[in-house]
């Protein structure tokens, strides 16, 4: 399902907490809604699903405009974090509620749910009830059974937000895998960065009420238009004054202010490292191992700026000398923002 939003707004009284939203999802893409908590997100997916009438603004699915068309109406899916299965019910009756609730005929039920119960890997389940179930087996059949009535958009609130982290990274490549062999249309809300970088094909960044930037998650990592959005997505460090960087002291003034990000910092002995005009001198602050890397926090001319080291990298000390170079940062006054390098 292609879907439409114009100027969407919704306000709880006298507070707005969706502000002049506007975007457009292609048919069959997977979407993540990504944002501090409060930011509006589910709001926005309450809206698309009829749950929630906008204060203003249009939805529109396949071009028609649906706001006011009910919920059952509207071809929707949803799963959410705690939309419990029937406990009462099995497997497989939770999967055929949907359809039965649209007195379809005992065959027709019978040969959707063992389709769906064979494409969400539930087989052999089909007579369980949700509390002889494991967290991510629930979350499947939770699935499955928004898919059941097959729906043209599927809606999920932070559908992970419960599992296990071991469990939830594998559910979310599942999902993924999933809802690409389904081609359904797909939105869903998260607050994690890794799980919308990971599994939507675009992510939209809600913050306050605003959409910030909307984009592939490689666009927005690598070209943020907000500083927002540039803390938000990834880790950084920010440097409140610009005159400090070598490389980019033109930048200085107006407020300027620089966001790092880790894998642009090259550090190497004095003297052992490329563009070495460009490098400033520093020193090292701390190392601590990560598992799979060095984080380094380095210092050069009172800027703090951190980074990591792969394992089998020569190993920096504290209070070593080192060449700094920073090869990009994200430069932001309150005026604009631009991405310099220095080359
Ligand atoms: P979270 O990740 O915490 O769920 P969110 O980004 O999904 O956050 P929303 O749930 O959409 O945010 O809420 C946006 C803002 O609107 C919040 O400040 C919330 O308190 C407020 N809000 C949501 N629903 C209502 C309501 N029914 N009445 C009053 N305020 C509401």
């Amino acid at each position: 399902m292609h879907i439409e939003v114009r100027n969407l707004n919704k306000s709880f009284g006298d507070f707005h907490a969706v502000q002049n939203v506007s975007f457009q999802i292609e048919k069959g893409h997977l979407i993540g809604l990504l944002g501090p908590s409060g930011g509006g997100k589910t709001s926005i997916l309450r809206m698309l699903a009829g749950l929630e009438t906008p204060s203003s603004g249009d939805i529109l699915f396949h071009g028609q405009r649906v706001n006011d068309l009910p919920p059952q109406e509207r071809g929707i899916g949803f799963v959410f974090q705690n939309y419990a299965l029937f406990k009462h019910m099995t497997v497989y009756d939770n999967i055929a509620f949907g359809l039965k609730v649209k007195k379809q005929s005992k065959e027709r039920i019978r040969e959707r749910v063992m389709s769906l119960v064979e494409l969400t890997g539930l087989k052999g389940f089909e007579h369980r009830y949700a509390h002889q179930l494991s967290g991510g087996q629930r979350q499947r059949v939770a699935f499955a059974r928004a898919l059941a009535p097959e729906p043209q958009l599927l809606l999920l609130d932070e559908p992970f937000a419960a599992i296990d982290a071991k469990i939830r990274t594998e559910l979310r490549t599942w999902l993924k895998e999933m809802i690409e062999r389904v081609g359904i249309t797909s939105i869903f809300v998260t607050h994690d960065q890794d799980e919308a970088i990971e599994v939507a094909d675009e992510i939209m960044i809600i913050n306050k009420g605003r959409l910030e930037q909307k984009g592939t998650p490689w666009d927005i990592y690598k070209n943020p238009q907000t500083p927002f959005v540039a803390s938000f997505i990834g880790e950084s460090t920010i440097v409140e004054d610009v005159a400090g960087l070598k490389g980019f002291e033109d930048a200085a003034g107006n407020g300027t202010k620089a966001l790092v990000r880790p894998e642009y910092i090259e550090v190497g002995k004095p003297g052992e490292i490329r563009l070495a005009s460009a490098a400033m001198d520093g020193i090292v602050k701390h190392v601590h191992f990560r598992g799979s890397e060095w984080l380094v926090e380095l210092e050069a001319d009172g800027v703090k700026l951190v980074t990591y080291r792969p394992l089998e990298s020569e190993v920096l000390h504290p209070n070593e000398r080192v060449s700094i170079l920073l090869h990009r940062a994200y430069l932001f006054n309150d005026e604009k923002s631009w991405i310099a390098e220095n080359r």
